[in-house]
């Protein structure tokens, strides 16, 4: 019974705790944070595996740290004069590139020369395959008036998924870039990033709302006009269904709460072929040709300089901000390699499950090396298949939340086990002690003490006493009330020893209708006391036999002492007996 209680008990603070964590924001944001860490883990692991290849047509034109230094230096300024990006894009689409992208926002300057900005202007008007970007941000609308955008950037999205919060995506203001190019071309996305707690950019935000209307992600803008050019795939309207994936035709992104969507991660800095843009800067100066193959290849400019943004930004070591990012999306895009976080209720019901398991085995199973064992291989396993359905599945399973879960249940079964064990324990020992129809101690328990008290008394010099008590003319009593009626008696007068002694004196049933009291640290004269006033209460007491009967009995009582009366138990115990007998032949109801 007790047991049952325990263990719903246990079950029910498990299940509180399970509710406590599934709705507590704090706790969420702890966990998510040690989470990433783990995917970052993953992730890591993936790319060393080399399972996944990056797209060998994607190519970075690189601002990197040389480039920046070769433009201030010739230059005097940054940025770079525009027609000087013309001529660039004029030097790559000679080759026939598949795309050219810019990383990067063509915003109005006052130090810009009109021509040089018309000269760019025009290139996107030339040429059908050049994308740049722009932001959406929060700047105060006194400060700097909000751009109205013209509605070919915006792009149709009806989104039937709840989970997804484009409430915490939507911006008041615009960066504007360069009017002529907004004119000149519907190749426009944003750059807007979304970085985790830690500053790591997982995901990217797939549409950002302003105005009213979804704007695409620069990338996403470029990766679905490739699919629009080679695969004639262009929706007229983008559907992101009720498990929030956006649905592509053959392609799908899952879109998580926060709007973005989770990347694969190909590799380190490098994994796309960088070229430093001053060697096209270089080229376009002194009139040569790039040096470089372009044909068919999706070319995307932006920063790499580590001098500029001197943080890890991505999940994977090494990499520097910017422009990889947005050829890793691109590439995700065109594999449709998007990772799919897998729900989080399924995650708490699996964590569930496991540990059920655990919690199972841990009360079940006795060796605790077995349990420790099993405990072990079943998280391996389910971490090792977490890692398995994100190489080849790109699925997110949550691994903290399991394996706490399953840690805590792991250790507070064992606490309960122990709880259990101690208990029985403590109950067997009940049971070899003391004797079932008075409760008092048995015979065995009280030669034990008798031989303890003897040992300890001779050591520190103490005396001790021993009364041994018989009910008179018992078996009277029984012929004439019946045997029920003896045993209410006797459990009646093992009550009233026991009230009438100290705790620390020992009441034993010593046999039959025999009892006997050890009073540790009592000389004679105090124990015949205590025996004479226990003799008259029994006297006095009426005993209940049975519903409708009372009756007084006697008792006759021998009292031994040491060291006075012996040296041993068994010298000690004969005195007592020897004295209680005398007691019973001078008519009883009297102590010796
Ligand atoms: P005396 O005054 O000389 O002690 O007379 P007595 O009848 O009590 O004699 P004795 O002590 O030898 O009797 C023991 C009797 O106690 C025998 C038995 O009927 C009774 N008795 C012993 N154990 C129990 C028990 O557990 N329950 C009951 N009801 N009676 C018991
Ligand atoms: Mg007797
Ligand atoms: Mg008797």
């Amino acid at each position: 019974m007790l047991k049952k209680i325990l263990y719903s008990l246990w079950i029910a603070v498990f299940l509180i705790f399970v509710f406590y964590t599934a709705k507590s924001a704090n706790f969420n944001t702890f966990l998510d944070a040690v989470e990433n860490k783990t995917f970052d883990l993953r992730q890591n692991m993936i790319v060393k595996s080399g399972y996944k290849k990056a797209n060998r047509n994607i190519i970075i034109v690189a601002i990197d740290d040389a480039s920046y230094e070769y433009v201030l230096e010739k230059y005097g300024e940054w940025p770079l004069p525009r027609d000087v990006y013309a001529k660039i894009i004029d030097l790559i689409e000679e080759q026939n590139p598949r795309m050219i992208a810019f990383d990067l926002m063509f915003v109005k300057s006052i130090k810009s020369e009109p021509g040089a900005d018309e000269a760019l202007a025009n290139t996107f008007k030339k040429y059908d395959n050049i994308y740049t970007a722009m932001n959406l941000d929060n700047q105060s609308v006194e400060l700097r008036k909000p751009t109205i955008l013209p509605k070919s950037l915006s792009l149709p999205v009806t989104n039937y998924s709840l989970d997804i919060d484009f409430d915490s995506l939507s911006f008041l203001n615009c960066r504007s870039i360069l009017p002529e190019i907004i004119k000149n071309t519907s190749n426009i996305g944003m750059i807007n990033v979304s970085r985790a707690d830690d500053g790591i950019i997982r995901k990217m935000p797939v549409f950002v709302k302003y105005q009213g209307e979804f704007y695409p992600q620069l990338a996403f803008r470029v990766g679905m006009g490739l699919i629009k050019r080679e695969e004639g795939y262009d929706p007229p309207e983008y559907i992101i269904d009720r498990n929030s994936n956006l649905l592509l035709n053959n392609r799908k992104i899952y879109i998580d709460k926060d709007g973005g969507a989770i990347l694969n991660w190909y590799g380190p800095t490098g994994t796309y072929q960088q070229i430093p843009m001053y060697r096209l800067i270089k080229a376009v100066e002194n009139g040569q040709k790039s040096g470089y193959n372009f044909k068919g290849k999706i070319i995307y400019f932006g920063t790499t300089a580590s001098s500029l943004f001197d943080i890890k930004t991505t999940p994977i070591a090494k990499i520097y901000p910017g422009v990889e990012v947005q050829a890793t999306y691109v590439n995700n895009l065109l594999d449709n390699n998007f990772i799919a976080k897998i729900d989080k209720r399924i995650t708490i019901l699996l964590g569930i499950f496991l540990a059920a398991i655990i919690g199972y085995l841990v009360i079940h199973v006795a060796s605790a090396a077995i349990v420790t064992l099993s405990f072990v291989s079943i998280y391996s396993a389910y971490i090792i298949f977490a890692y398995f359905i994100m190489k080849y599945h790109n699925m997110w399973i949550g691994i903290v939340y399991p394996l706490m879960l399953g840690l805590i249940i792991f250790i507070s079964a064992f606490v309960v086990k122990y709880i259990i064990k101690s208990r029985d324990f403590e109950q067997q020992y009940l049971l070899a002690t003391t004797d079932g129809l008075t409760e008092l101690y048995n015979h065995r328990y009280f030669q034990e003490q008798m031989k303890m008290i003897v040992e300890q008394s001779k050591r520190y010099e103490t005396p001790f006493s021993l009364i041994i008590i018989d009910i008179d003319f018992f078996k009277k009593f029984n012929d004439t009330f019946g045997h029920q009626a003896g045993d209410a008696v006797l459990r009646q007068v093992a009550q009233l020893l026991k009230q009438s002694v100290r705790a620390t004196d020992i009441v034993c049933r010593y046999g039959g209708e025999e009892m006997s009291i050890i009073l540790p640290n009592t000389s004679k004269e105090m124990s015949v006391i205590t025996a004479e006033k226990i003799c008259k209460r029994v006297a006095a007491k009426r005993f209940r036999l049975n519903n409708y009967q009372e009756s007084n009995v006697t008792i006759s009582l021998g009292v031994s002492s040491f060291p006075e009366d012996g040296e041993t138990p068994a010298q000690i115990i004969e005195m007592a007996d020897k004295r209680l007998y005398q007691s019973k032949h001078n008519g009883r109801n009297q102590v010796t």
